[in-house]
């Protein structure tokens, strides 16, 4: 099938759509509603029917989604049908969390690689995953590796991604509090958990 460009903000909800269909899936349920699936993951049942609009009409009335289609679907839209190799930049306390998280599986990532500049740290396995010299990144494109988790410190950041870029990585997953600067072709996500820390105060009531 072919897609239509999908819009950002639809993109952004697939993966949520995704893992509450895996759970549901490893609930046993075969098929699912659109309010049942908006309950589960907090959208908008409207909000679900237009974003599954773009790509096809799946649903049947009055049977709702068949969970393991859908899933398939959007592992399909989202390049999560294969395994995605995925290389580590940066080791410290952040990074080694990182490397021990077992999230990234359900969505077929696999952290292959790491890399630091310490040496004290370059050798060492976490999680069965070998910490290489920050030199070897260049190695990235041989080995087939096009998408990179960076959790170096801020100055590093910004070398370190033109690093990545030049050794043929497309996707970024940014921890360092900066702003990064990449050619179009490629795509930075950045993650500031502080950032995102710092917007609830407002929310609470005052006391
Ligand atoms: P630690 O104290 O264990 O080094 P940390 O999380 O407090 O960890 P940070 O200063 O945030 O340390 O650095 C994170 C990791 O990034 C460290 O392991 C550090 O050695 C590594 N690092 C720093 N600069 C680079 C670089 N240019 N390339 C690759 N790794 C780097």
């Amino acid at each position: 099938m072919r897609y239509h460009r999908i819009p950002d903000e639809t993109v952004r909800r697939l993966p949520i759509y995704l893992r509450g269909l895996l759970f549901s899936s490893e609930q046993g349920q075969q098929n699912i509603s659109s309010r049942n699936l908006a309950d589960f993951v907090g959208v908008n049942s409207w909000q679900i029917r237009k974003d599954f609009s773009y790509f096809g009409d799946f649903g049947t009335r009055g049977v709702g989604y068949n969970v393991e289609k859908l899933a398939k679907e959007i592992k399909k839209i989202l390049k999560l049908d294969i395994v995605q190799k995925v290389a580590l930049v940066g080791v410290g306390n952040l990074g080694s969390a990182l490397l021990a998280y077992p999230g990234f599986v359900i969505y077929g990532f696999d952290i292959t690689v790491a890399f630091d500049i310490n040496p004290k740290k370059v050798g060492r396995k976490i999680k069965n995953v070998a910490i290489e010299d920050v030199s070897n990144l260049r190695t990235l494109k041989k080995r087939k590796i096009k998408l990179a988790i960076m959790a170096v410190p801020r100055e590093a950041a910004q070398d370190t991604a033109g690093a990545l870029v030049k050794a043929g990585v497309k996707g970024i997953l940014n921890f360092s509090p900066c702003y990064i600067i990449v050619p179009k072709k490629v795509k930075v996500i950045t993650i500031d958990i502080a950032m995102d820390l710092a917007r609830l105060p407002y929310y609470m009531p005052a006391s």
